[in-house]
This record gives structure tokens, C-alpha cells and sequence, in this order.
């Protein structure tokens, strides 16, 4: 969370980097916002709470220069003031910064006895009188760093200027953060889309290592202090990706990016026979137990993929919430594998999940959209979902490449422990193939999706009902509804519902139901028919040939179908739920691509 960009270089350039910068970065945090700009001895911040353009309104009469630093943030440790927003300064020195600083009240105690005064209720303001005071006795820029980074607890990377030094200062431990290479001109940003107008080649800045730029050089210096090299990578992504291009929203954008997402992933692998995709995938066979560990949506793909996974290889699959997972007892073995998923790799309990299992030798395999993140870095295997930059807060085509990659594990370790026959495999694979034209069919039902938002948007309450993968269809469905449009809902296992929840299905209450599992569709019917007779205004989604089996429509009062091969059967469902949860964020009025206390990549516990 948080996004940090940094410039020097050429003058009266670094106000346009920045804001450009900052705006790129916006979907990290948009509780406030702030840069900072130096200019010989002279530095000036400025800061606004809220969004990015409410700082760009404060900037008419500010003078450019060569070298600054800005931040949009996602409070942790105050709330989203002017006052607590970044830059923070302390005498000599003034920081950005993403993450947490856990030991910050005891450091904060002792410095007030050492006569430093706080204006802010920040971590990040404490971190700031910190690198003053260290900066004072050692007079060494890079010892400072140094020592401050073995003061400080918890996960944070930093942008520092020095009121005394014309360059740009930079140190990380668990927060993300790349260098960009320019022609006389260098920048720091938290990822790469930030800084890809200016340039496309980049360091990955590690654990524990501390940077110093100035428009020609980029000195990297590892923990002991010694200078690195570190290697150059160029970013293949066009930047056009990051851009609305004609839609009203990211969000809808990437929902109809769907189909050449679906295309990238798969072409990353030879899909010519399931031997040749057997092999240019990592070796799965050895295992006999999966743990999935993710966080919101992810968590939810991971779910979805479980039902598959049981499925067509059968062996039990157990999935994770990470911020849980992380703490709890760990009874894995060698033959567990545990599968990390995050859309961004930076995920903080993701991170935190995957170093524990590695800690104990068990092999892991990470499932990440962004190229060199951290998760993608430390896991033992990484297979990338090939998504492109995912701007909106509420992910879509992420969550949905997620669930195409677990489809891919399940074939590949059915195949591969005889539990699904050539024959078979061949002919899911080529389903699988036909998904991103498939998808298609299910993008072009936008306007029915539309329709029944409209029936939904003015709702207090809505539940999702469904069984077995269904229901893990429910789960994110509800997650995108509220995340988006703040409307109340809940998902629930169809079978349950008479448990105790039923009880709060009234007339007109909105159910949407979700049926493709025809191994237990009548069931589902059946507990769509208990909340119908109670009054409940039921919208069905199901399959074309499950609906042509029944001769009512007294279970439901609207309906969506889709007609897909059975393999990808839960990614048109995602589409569909991905439009309608839209198009209610959208009848409401509401700012969809960067919904309330939201952030994008939750870099913090
Ligand atoms: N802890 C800092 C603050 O609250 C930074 C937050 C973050 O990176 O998410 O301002």
C-alpha cells in the first residue's frame, strides 16, 4: 500500500515526473497525497488529503526543480489528514514512505525525552526524527541508513532527501521498490507502470539494500555497505495497458481485457498436447497434499480451484486465508505443496505464509500477475498469470487468470498421476483453448448483467447463494458487490441458509443464486425454492443446459445463463458477477476504480 516515486534529473522536470508518477500509483492509496521538492538548500512540501488532484490544485504557483519525492497514501498509523500525509520532514531530512514501522511508539517515547516534537500521529514521522538524530552522530549518509534499518521494526521501504545533498536517497527491507533507469535523469518508484513514461528499464531493489542517485549515477550498496551491481531489466508491458483508453472505467476495461489475458497466459506454455504442457510446467507429480494460501479474492480463487483440483487429481486440498495461515500450526510435510497466490507478489501475509513454509523446506509455488515482485522472487516456482497491469482496486481479470492457472495445475497433476486418461486430458485442454473466444460470448451478455444491476442497486442486503465450487463463486461475487457499491451482502452456502441466516430473507430480499455444479443442482434448487416461498427476489445464473431441464421459472424471478465448456464454467460465472457487481457500483454514482479504505496491493499486515 502507499505508493512512493522519486526524481532527479533535469530541471524543472521533477513536478511532471512526480504527479505523473502519483497518478499511476493512485490505485496504492488515495487517503492523501504529497510531494516534497528540493531545490539547492530549500525544500517545499506540499500536501493534501484526499485524492491525487486535490494536490494537483495546490500546485499552480510552485516552483519545479530537479530533484523530489511524492507519496499517495493508505493510512496505517493516523488518520487521512493533511497533517499525517507524506512527506514527512524532521531538520535535515524528509521521507516518503510504504509500509509499517512497528516499534515506532517506544522509538517515538524516547526521542520526545530527547526534545524531538511530533506534528503527526505517524509511524512514518518517527522513522523521519530517527534518521535526523542517527544522521547527527554518524554524519555519514550511508551509515545513517544503515542504522536506522537495524533500529526499525516491521516492513517499509523509503524515498529520503537530505537537506545537505543534491541526490536521491533510497533504502527498503519489505516493501517493494525499483529504480528506473533515465538519460541524465533516474527515479525511485514502488513499481514499474509509475515511471514507464519516461523509461522502461529498471533494478529490482532487494531486502536490506539502500540506493543513491543522482541524474548520471545509480550507486546500489548491499547491507555491509559495499557497493552491488545489480542487473538492468526492461519492462515488457506496453504502458497504453495502464490507460483508461475510451472506457469510463478501469474496472470495465479490464473486465473486457479478459480475452487476450486468458491468450497471454496460455501461450506462455506449449498447449500443443498435454505432454508438452505437462512439460513446460514445474514438476507437480510428487504431491500429495495442496495447501492454497491467499488473501480476498485470491483466497477465493483458491477456493474455486480446490474444487477442481479434488476433482481431477484427488488429493486433498486445503485453502488458507494468509494473514491466518501465517500464524497458525503448520502441519505440512515434504509431499505438501503449498501454492501462494497474489495478484501483486508484494502481498504482506502472502509474503509472510510463503517465507514460513520455505523456512520449514516444504516447496512452494507462487501464482503472481506482477514479474519480479517479491513472492514471485523467494518462491521456489512462480508460474505468472500474465494479466498486465491491474489498475482497479476491485481485481477482475486477475482473479479470473488465477482460476485459469489452477485449471491448468489440476489437468497437468490429474494427468500426471493417472487420474484423468490421455483421452480426457486432451479434450479439456482443447476447451481450455477455446476460452478466451468463449469468454466472448459471456463479455457481450454486459447488458443483461446491466439489468439486473439495476434491480439490485438500490438494496440494503444482498445474499449469494450456491453449493460446492458454486459457493466459492458466491464468495467473491459478494466480495466484488460490496467492495464497489458498499451495498451489505453476504454469501452462503445454499444448504445452510435454513441454519440460521434464513431467517433474515424477507419480501423482496434480493438472493442471487448461482448454479453450474450439476452433480448437486437439484439440492440448490430446492433452497432457492425455501427463500422463493419466503418472499426473496431470486436472479439466477446458471448453465444453458442446466435451465433447458426445467419446465418452471417459479424458483426465479430473473435469470442470466452461459454456455461454456465445463473446465471454465467458473470463470464466465466470474465475468458475470464481475459485470453485474459493475454496473451496480455504476447506477449508484460511485468512484469505482478506487472504492472507500480500499487499497490495491496490501503491502501491510
Ligand atoms: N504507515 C504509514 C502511514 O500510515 C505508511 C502506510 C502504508 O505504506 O500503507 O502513513
Amino acid at each position: 500500500m502507499c505508493g512512493i516515486i522519486g526524481y532527479v534529473g533535469k530541471e524543472k522536470k521533477s513536478l511532471h515526473v512526480l504527479m505523473s508518477g502519483l497518478k499511476n500509483l493512485e490505485y496504492r492509496g488515495y487517503d492523501s497525497a504529497g510531494i516534497a521538492l528540493k531545490d539547492k538548500e530549500n525544500i517545499t512540501i506540499i500536501k493534501a488529503q484526499g485524492k491525487i488532484a486535490k494536490l494537483e490544485n495546490k500546485l499552480k504557483n510552485v516552483k519545479n526543480t530537479h530533484l523530489g519525492i511524492g507519496h499517495t497514501r493508505w493510512a496505517t498509523h493516523g488518520e487521512a489528514t493533511e497533517i499525517n500525509a507524506h512527506p514527512h520532514e524532521m531538520e535535515n531530512i524528509t521521507i516518503v514512505h510504504n509500509g509499517i514501522i512497528e516499534n515506532y511508539e517506544k522509538i517515538k517515547r524516547q526521542l520526545i525525552k530527547e526534545g524531538y516534537k511530533f506534528k503527526s500521529e505517524t509511524d512514518t514521522e518517527v522513522a523521519c526524527a530517527l534518521f535526523n538524530k542517527i544522521y547527527k552522530e554518524e554524519q555519514d549518509k550511508l551509515k545513517t541508513l544503515k542504522k536506522v534499518n537495524t533500529i526499525l521494526r516491521g516492513s517499509y521501504a523509503f524515498g529520503i532527501l537530505f537537506k545537505d545533498d543534491d541526490r536521491l536517497y533510497a533504502m527498503r527491507k519489505d516493501s517493494p521498490l525499483i529504480i528506473g533507469l533515465g538519460k541524465d535523469e533516474n527515479y525511485i518508484a514502488s513499481d514499474v507502470p509509475a515511471i514507464l513514461e519516461f523509461t522502461n528499464k529498471y533494478i529490482l531493489l532487494d531486502k536490506n539494500e539502500y540506493a543513491v542517485l543522482d541524474k548520471e549515477n545509480i550507486c546500489i550498496y548491499n547491507d555491509n555497505l559495499e557497493k552491488i551491481d545489480k542487473k538492468i531489466n526492461t519492462y515488457e508491458g506496453s504502458k497504453e495497458v495502464a490507460m483508461k483508453n475510451g472506457y469510463d472505467h478501469f474496472m470495465i476495461k479490464e473486465i473486457n481485457e479478459e480475452t487476450t489475458v486468458f491468450d497471454n497466459l496460455l501461450n506462455q506454455f506449449d498447449m500443443s498436447s498435454i505432454e508438452a504442457l505437462t512439460k513446460s510446467m514445474p514438476k507437480l507429480k510428487k504431491y500429495e497434499k495442496i495447501d492454497i494460501v491467499g488473501c480476498g479474492s485470491a483466497y477465493h480463487a483458491g477456493l474455486v480451484g480446490k474444487s477442481i483440483i479434488e476433482e481431477y487429481v484427488n488429493i486433498p486440498v486445503n485453502v488458507k486465508i494468509a494473514s491466518e495461515y501465517r500464524y497458525n500450526k503448520n502441519f505440512n510435510d515434504k509431499k505438501t505443496l503449498t501454492i501462494l497466490i497474489s495478484q501483486s507478489g508484494e502481498t504482506a501475509d502472502t509474503l509472510a505464509a510463503l517465507r514460513k513454509t520455505k523456512e520449514k523446506g516444504f516447496d512452494t509455488l507462487a501464482i503472481i500477475n506482477t514479474v519480479g515482485s517479491s513472492i514471485a522472487r523467494e518462491a521456489d516456482n512462480v508460474l505468472y498469470i500474465k494479466a498486465g497491469p491491474e489498475i482497479s482496486v476491485a481485481t477482475t481479470k486477475a482473479y479470473s487468470a488465477q482460476i485459469l492457472m489452477l485449471i491448468l495445475i489440476a489437468l497437468v497433476m490429474g494427468y500426471s498421476s493417472n487420474n484423468i486418461s490421455k483421452t480426457k486430458s486432451e479434450s479439456i485442454l482443447k476447451d481450455i483453448k477455446m476460452l478466451s473466444e468463449s469468454i466472448k460470448r459471456t463479455l457481450n451478455k454486459e447488458n443483461e448483467c446491466k439489468k439486473i444491476a439495476k434491480k439490485l442497486y438500490k438494496a440494503n442486503d444482498i445474499f449469494y447463494i450456491g453449493r460446492s465450487i458454486d459457493y466459492s463463486l458466491c464468495m467473491e461475487g459478494s466480495l466484488k458487490l460490496k467492495e464497489i457499491s458498499y451495498i451489505h451482502s453476504e454469501s452462503y452456502a445454499a444448504g445452510e441458509l435454513k441454519h440460521g441466516t434464513i431467517s433474515l430473507i424477507e419480501k423482496n430480499t434480493p438472493v442471487v443464486a448461482i448454479v453450474t455444479d450439476e452433480t448437486i443442482e437439484e439440492k440448490t434448487i430446492s433452497n432457492i425454492k425455501e427463500v422463493k416461498a419466503r418472499g426473496a427476489n431470486v436472479t439466477l445464473i446458471t448453465t444453458d443446459k442446466i435451465l433447458k431441464k426445467y419446465k418452471t421459472s417459479d424458483f426465479y424471478d430473473q435469470c442470466i445463463t452461459i454456455n461454456s465448456k465445463e473446465i471454465t464454467t467458473s470463470i464466465h460465472i466470474a465475468t458475470i458477477l464481475q459485470l453485474t457487481a459493475y454496473h451496480v457500483a455504476n447506477f449508484k454514482g460511485l468512484d469505482i476504480d478506487k472504492p472507500r479504505n480500499l487499497a490495491k496491493s496490501v503491502t501491510v499486515e
